[in-house]
């Protein structure tokens, strides 16, 4: 398993620390930890499509157990818990999808789902916000996804509570309520992909890192949001993201 160096990587890249910049060097963004002043730093942001059977039935689309769909979103996507999101520009079908996030303590590549494990570093809940009618467009065009899913703002995330604080069973469920309604609602065994078979097979594609974040699927049930909208998605007995959408 190759590990992630702070200072130097095995393609020889050198990080700018102490080194002037031309402009000024981009923030990196974080998360908080339950229980801890630290923050979680984030390096990339990979989420998986398709991974509930009745919200693929419910778009239209089937699960292929053999392909997971995977997109990317930006890591400055994140929105920290209890935060306002703004309602993204070009759009007028903003969705919410709730999700469990996994976070990533250590990388690798070419994984097997044991060896996978080993990765993670925490749990959370997010919400994969969804320029709906983007995506809609792209797919019809067979397009990429990027101005569907990958927006400022799309990638709201809890708290991250540490993997051995966290009890992430088959029965824990996921939810989410807006405004007080709820409006999707499952239990992680729904999952198509399982979380160490998601980090295998994202492994074969990219050499994962830790500050990695996954968002993992979502059940069915999404539905626009719109302006005023406050959010409360829960994974049960780990992680709850407030919100509300301006
Ligand atoms: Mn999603």
């Amino acid at each position: 398993m190759l590990r992630c160096d702070h200072t130097t990587s095995s393609t020889g890249f050198v990080t700018l620390v102490g080194m002037k910049t031309i402009i000024p060097s981009p923030a990196t963004a974080s998360l908080p930890i339950v229980g801890s002043d630290q923050r979680f730093p984030v390096r990339r942001i990979f989420c998986i499509g398709r991974n509930y059977a009745d919200h693929a039935k419910e778009m239209g689309s089937s699960v292929d157990k053999a392909a997971p769909i995977f997109f990317c979103k930006p890591a400055d996507a994140v929105v920290s818990d209890g935060a306002d999101v703004p309602y993204p520009q070009a759009t007028s079908d903003l969705h919410h999808e709730v999700e469990m996030v996994v976070a990533l303590g250590n990388g690798g590549r070419d994984l097997t789902p044991d060896q996978s494990l080993a990765l993670i570093w925490g749990y959370g809940v997010g919400l994969d916000l969804t320029r709906r009618d983007l995506q809609a467009q792209a797919k019809a065009k067979g397009n990429p996804w990027d101005t569907g899913k990958a927006f400022d703002h799309s990638a709201p995330v809890s708290a991250l509570r540490t993997a051995a604080d966290a009890h992430v069973r088959a029965q824990t469920t996921l939810q989410l309520h807006v405004n007080g309604a709820r409006r999707q609602h499952t239990t992680l065994g729904e999952m198509v992909h399982s979380v160490p078979e998601i980090i295998a097979a994202l492994s074969a594609l990219f050499e994962l890192k830790a500050g990695d974040l996954i968002f993992t699927g979502t059940p069915a049930g999404v539905a626009a949001l719109q302006r005023g909208d406050q959010f409360h998605a829960e994974l049960q007995g780990v992680a709850e993201l407030t919100g509300r959408i301006v």
